[in-house]
């Protein structure tokens, strides 16, 4: 396969980012900036209602990019997929056909789509290659979004070969960072067991409960690193498989949860909420699509974890 076949993106396009609050999409923005495009545009809920077909079309009919980057989708935690999943899967479902109508409508050329790891069938091979996707049952506590993001893979897949539309698809891992939902019990592992534990150590707390057994692996990526990811694929990438997007290590939640507590210096005991669910046991992505066209993650989950918790400390202590 030849994926190789695209040129550089023309730094005066339009790019339209969607999602432009998000953990994403937001530093997406910056590295867009960083790297000399000169009309960015950031589209969030205030700007547009992307679960509205005729406000989408009548948003991209203003702006009419050249370029979209779709960071744009609820997301949440095992605890929001699994109590939410019609949310889950209507609103994902809408966003993402509207958004695509309307890019299909004003002749968007690159559009780049993010999917999710939880796309792959629960007991994948390990590490996940992007051909796995459906070949098997799904993790049941998120199969309402993984559809949904499946359904974004073939839609961007039916763009490509019914219209002729150079859309690609990447499939990040759990990402996380700064300017990530902190959220107690809707917010992802990383991000929870940050704030868990920093309020732990406030308070004095000698225990900190973690959700599960502790036995479920996860890789995780920086998103800086899936940031710099996503604008090498539009300039480099073209071709109808997605594209997996992670570090190439995992660890055990049970190990998260001890860098965690080193990084915000907490020094108690860690005890298991068994009652919680603990998702799929293992979702090691296989980088080497991304790896071949040139392309390697920077950030070290240690160095990451401990910038995103001081990021934390210092939010919650300026507010
Ligand atoms: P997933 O990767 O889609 O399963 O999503 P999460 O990031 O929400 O959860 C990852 C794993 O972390 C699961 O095994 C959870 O049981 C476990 N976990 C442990 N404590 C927490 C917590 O406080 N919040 C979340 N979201 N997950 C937790």
């Amino acid at each position: 396969m030849d994926m190789t076949k695209t040129v550089p993106l023309d730094r005066s396009a339009t790019v339209l980012v969607a999602g432009s609050t998000g953990l994403v999409g937001s530093v997406v923005i910056r590295h867009l900036h960083e790297q000399g495009f000169t009309s960015v545009v950031g589209a969030h809920t205030a700007d547009v209602d992307l679960t509205d077909p005729a406000a989408t079309t009548e948003y991209f009919d203003s702006i009419r990019p050249a370029v979209v980057v779709d960071a744009a989708a609820r997301v949440g935690g095992i605890d929001a997929n699994n109590s939410e999943p019609v949310e889950f899967l209507n609103d994902n479902l809408r966003i993402q056909t509207n958004l695509f109508t309307a890019a299909h409508a004003v002749g968007v050329d690159r559009l780049l789509f993010l999917g999710s790891s939880c796309i792959y069938p629960k007991y994948s091979p390990q590490p996940i290659p992007e051909s796995a996707l459906l070949t098997g049952p799904l993790e049941e506590t998120n199969d309402a979004y993984a559809i949904a993001k499946i359904a974004g893979v073939i839609a961007v897949r039916s763009y490509r070969r019914q219209y002729g539309r150079r859309w690609i698809s990447a499939m990040p891992t759990n990402v996380y960072g700064p300017g990530d939902s902190f959220h107690p019990t809707r917010s992802h592992v990383l991000p929870a067991l940050i704030r868990r534990f920093h309020e732990a150590v406030e308070s004095g707390a000698e225990e900190v409960v973690v959700w599960g057994t502790g036995t479920p692996r996860r890789e995780f990526i920086h998103v800086d690193d899936l940031a710099a990811a996503c604008l090498h694929l539009l300039d480099h990438y073209d071709d109808p498989e997605p594209v997996n997007v992670g570090c190439g290590t995992d660890v055990s939640i049970a190990q998260l949860a001890s860098l965690v507590a080193d990084a915000v210096g907490f020094t108690g005991r860690i005890t298991w909420d068994v009652s919680k669910p603990d998702g799929t046991p293992r979702k090691l992505l296989d980088t080497s699509r991304l790896a071949g066209i040139g392309w390697k993650p920077a950030i070290d989950l240690v160095d990451g974890l401990r910038d995103t918790a001081r990021w934390y400390a210092d939010s919650v202590g300026a507010s």
